[in-house]
């Protein structure tokens, strides 16, 4: 019999509707899943178990009654930790929030219980999600479901590892540089970043403001749109959200690829990409040109210089977002003589080793007589990225890559080396910085197991042709396989 933590999000709506399981029943094999993976993968903070079981009740109590429900009614759901939740301490994996207890619901997360969706509790990343890989969270490493030796990817490390797993059947994850598609990829499943503005960024802890967005985790494409469509729409408390009309992200999913032209970026292939995901990239490439697509190479030249602008926008943007824990609002506070020593004091503190370089870098960056050099050169190489984007749609409907230069390292192989670190988002910091979507689907598995993403990007709003795209990718590539941890059984 199957588990009922491995189902899809859609297997699990049409159960759920169908009435052959209740929610409390897919909340129960959701928690058993996570009881037998959590001590070697510890993705989850905080798993809310009294506040889930309230859901999955009121959940089943909708769906007996025969009322309206949406195709997230019951389904368990995870949030990574920098997503405030009213009354559910929220931390961003930062000692300086330890305790908070936020008093209202981010704009997603309000959606997502009004859809009547189970929230199981609060994922691990990064600390204040700068980072690739989990490691800089102050409440320990999430690991990779598909060898525990390995990082999850980050910094919705905790978020990609649990659905993997089967611990949430969904996840909500935030992407400033690659921080949802990259987990995605190295955990095997499906991660998506919408257009900059299409989802409210209302409670989402800013680490980036102009690059953050919020978007799902998922298993599979169709999920990753049921989970957006209830994610996406204007939302008055963000002043940066979209007014416009919300695309169609459905429309494409049968329609296959011929006729549309996809472009290879050249300046994310060859060197410096593992040869096993090339290989993986280029197959799949061959199969959407047999499918009808016409495959053309194309050139972004500003992407060389992608990496290092954005190591300047997004620490600035850094400084300037947490300079709001002080010791006087939120969580942590270690006292000193005068306010400005409580202050230093705290901060010293409460933010790790990677989250105080980014404030010394951005302030440095931000700083007079440096701004121009710095920030201003950055913003305008932002510019060119764009302008390289809207030449390259010019020719082509979508673009694609690797998701990740690599498979899953091991814990500790870059946690030492920043840069090293830094070079894991080169696929995916171009679509943060144009503010465009893009998608990693899993294509196959690596020589040592692990999991290859496949990357598609397309223009600002192009969601319909992305999730296309990545429609037909997944059905090509078939990818079934499940880590060897989801098979942990409660009942052994
Ligand atoms: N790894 C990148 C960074 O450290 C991206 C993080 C993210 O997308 N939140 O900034």
């Amino acid at each position: 019999m199957t588990d009922l933590a491995d189902l899809t999000l859609s297997e699990a709506t049409s159960g759920l509707q169908g009435g052959e399981m209740t929610a409390v029943e897919l909340l129960e094999a959701v928690h058993r899943r996570a009881t037998m993976t959590e001590a070697q993968l510890h993705a989850y903070l905080n798993i809310d178990r009294p506040g889930a079981a309230r859901a999955a009740v009121a959940a089943d109590s909708a769906l007996g009654k025969g009322a309206a429900v949406s195709k997230l009614t019951g389904i368990p759901v995870a949030l990574k930790d920098n997503l405030v939740t009213r009354g559910l301490e929220t931390t961003c994996s930062s000692k300086i929030l330890a305790g908070y207890l936020p008093p209202y619901d981010a704009t997603v997360v309000g959606r997502l219980r009004e859809a009547g969706s189970v929230i199981v509790g609060k994922t691990n990343l990064d600390e204040f999600a700068m980072g690739s890989s989990t490691e800089n969270s102050a409440y320990g490493t999430s690991r990779n479901p598909w060898n525990p030796e390995r990082v999850p990817g980050g910094s919705s490390g905790g978020s990609a590892a649990a659905v993997a797993v089967g611990s949430a059947l969904a996840a909500l994850g935030s992407d400033t540089g690659g921080s949802i598609r990259q987990p995605a990829s190295l955990c095997g499943i499906v991660g998506m970043k919408p257009t900059y503005g299409l989802v409210s960024r209302y409670g989402l802890i800013a680490f980036a403001s102009s690059l953050d967005q919020i978007g799902p985790l998922t298993r599979t494409v169709t999920d990753s749109v049921t989970v957006l469509e209830a994610l996406a729409g204007y939302d008055p408390a963000d002043s940066t959200s979209h007014p416009g009309a919300v695309p169609d992200f459905r429309a494409g999913l049968e329609r296959g690829v011929a006729g549309l032209r996809i472009g290879v970026v050249s300046e994310l292939s060859g060197e410096g990409i593992d040869p096993q995901v090339q290989a993986a990239v280029a197959r799949m490439v061959t199969s959407l040109e047999g499918e009808g697509a016409k495959v053309t190479e194309v050139s972004l030249p500003s992407f060389e210089y992608a990496l290092s602008a954005y190591y300047l926008i997004a620490p600035a943007e850094c400084s300037a977002n947490l300079a709001r824990f002080d010791g006087v609002r939120y969580g942590l506070r270690r006292d000193g003589d005068t306010v400005e020593e409580m202050m230093a004091n705290t901060r010293a503190e409460g933010f790790g080793p990677e989250v105080t370089r980014r404030i010394l870098l951005g302030t440095y960056a931000l700083s007079a007589g440096y701004y121009d050099a710095f920030y201003g050169q950055a913003q305008r190489v932002r510019t060119l990225i764009l302008n390289d984007f809207d030449s390259a749609y010019g020719q082509v409907d979508v673009l694609v890559s690797p998701t990740s230069p690599t498979t899953a390292f091991e814990v500790g192989a870059r946690a030492t080396d920043p840069l090293a670190m830094y070079m894991s988002d080169v696929c995916t910091i171009p679509s943060n910085l144009s503010g465009h979507p893009g998608i990693s689907v899993p294509v196959g598995l690596d020589d040592a197991g692990l999991p290859i993403g496949f990357q598609v990007m397309a223009p600002a709003l192009g969601e319909e042709v992305l999730f296309q795209v990545a429609a037909e990718v997944e059905r090509i590539a078939g990818f079934s396989e499940r880590p060897a941890l989801a098979n942990s059984r409660a009942d052994i």
